[in-house]
């Protein structure tokens, strides 16, 4: 069984020197227990803080502990009643390839799911993700216009087809030309700038003629400085993420400009609240699986995965999500099904 470990925290972008590859010998199952065969293995934005021991809502993985993660699972010999071999389920098994369970926490998938790596994009954390933060705490209503950046990965695409569906105006944020034509013309969102251009600023404004209602904040930094003078009274900020600054070592350079973003705040009234998905609406979840089965089902959301294959890509696939190198929801194939 070969597993990454955390070797040491990372200081900026997590290196492969931080890790250690090991292989290890599975114990015996015991009754009760199943041993899984990871299939597929999620990485999220999130994992840089797990690396990290600077307080935060969940604790860091130990040094020397596997690193953390969803992952889609299928059972390949069981002590557990509750489970048969040959069966999928959605695990927490970390960044591994086997593991072995009690079957606590375990979410079966099925013997012969369709699409078992939804489990961990639209159908699983970032769907869900999107669809709380936006309906939750966006709360947009029909021809408000709708901003979201990292608009091609797992939450973004579906933060933004979702405000479609409710009827508004979308305007996505994205690394590149190609990336932007896609959430145009696939996801059906009205524009869609490059936060790489010169003018992006500039671009975004004229974009959101009529101001911008709900910016989904997904990543912070120089997005958000561009985003903040558009927002219109009474404007809605679900706080999602500050992708942006995962790897900063320290605050950014210039003046301090949190009075103005006070002011602003104030004088617009504008709502802006952090979530934490399932601490806040871990109660929610068959709300979100109702709607957005009916709307895949309907072929009314897409969903593109950034498929990559071997478990021994999983540091460099890590660092290229966080660096927008990914296009759609990063997974990583670590054994075949
Ligand atoms: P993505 O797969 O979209 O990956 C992150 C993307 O962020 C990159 O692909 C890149 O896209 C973009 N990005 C990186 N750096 C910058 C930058 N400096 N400026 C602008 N964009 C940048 O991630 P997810 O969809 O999984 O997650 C999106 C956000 O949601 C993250 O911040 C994550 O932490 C947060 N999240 C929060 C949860 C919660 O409970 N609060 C739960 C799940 C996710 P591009 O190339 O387009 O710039």
């Amino acid at each position: 069984n070969k597993q990454f470990t955390l070797k040491s925290r990372p200081h900026g972008a997590p290196t492969l020197d931080n890790f250690a590859l090991k292989s290890v010998q599975m114990p015996e199952l015991q009754q009760g227990e199943v041993l899984l065969r990871t299939i597929y293995l999620s990485l999220d934005p999130y994992m840089r803080g797990r690396m990290s021991d600077a307080k935060s809502y969940a604790d860091p993985v130990e040094i020397g502990d596997v690193m953390v993660g969803a992952t889609v699972c299928q059972v390949e010999a069981s002590k557990n009643d509750k489970f048969s071999e040959g069966e999928w389920v959605l695990a927490y098994t970390g960044w591994q390839e086997y593991a072995i369970s009690n079957g606590e926490g375990l979410m079966p998938l099925g013997k012969e799911p369709s699409n078992p790596s939804y489990a961990l994009g639209i159908m699983g954390m970032p769907g869900f993700t999107a669809y709380m933060g936006l309906l939750d705490i966006g709360a947009p209503k029909e021809g408000e216009t709708v901003v979201v950046a990292a608009a091609t990965g797992p939450v973004g695409a579906t933060v933004g087809q979702i405000a479609k569906l409710k009827g508004c105006k979308v305007v996505g944020v994205a690394g590149g030309n190609e990336k932007c034509q896609y959430a145009v013309e696939k996801l059906g969102f009205d524009a869609c700038i490059d936060h790489r251009s010169d003018d992006f600023a500039k671009q975004l404004a004229d974009a959101c003629d009529a101001g911008i209602d709900v910016y989904y904040e997904n990543v912070g930094g120089k997005v958000f400085d561009a985003v903040l003078p558009l927002l219109n009274t009474a404007a809605r900020v679900p706080l999602c993420g500050l992708v942006s600054q995962y790897n900063a070592t320290e605050l950014p350079q210039g003046p301090d400009r949190m009075g103005a973003l006070m002011g602003q705040i104030l004088s617009k009234r504008i709502r802006m609240q952090g979530f934490i998905i399932f601490d806040d609406y871990g109660h929610r979840y068959d709300e979100f699986a109702t709607d957005m089965q009916k709307w895949l089902s309907e072929g009314k959301i897409h969903y593109r995965e950034h498929l990559v294959t071997g478990f021994e890509k999983t540091v460099s696939a890590f660092n290229d999500m966080i660096d927008g190198k990914n296009f759609g929801k990063t997974v990583v194939q670590v054994n075949k099904p």
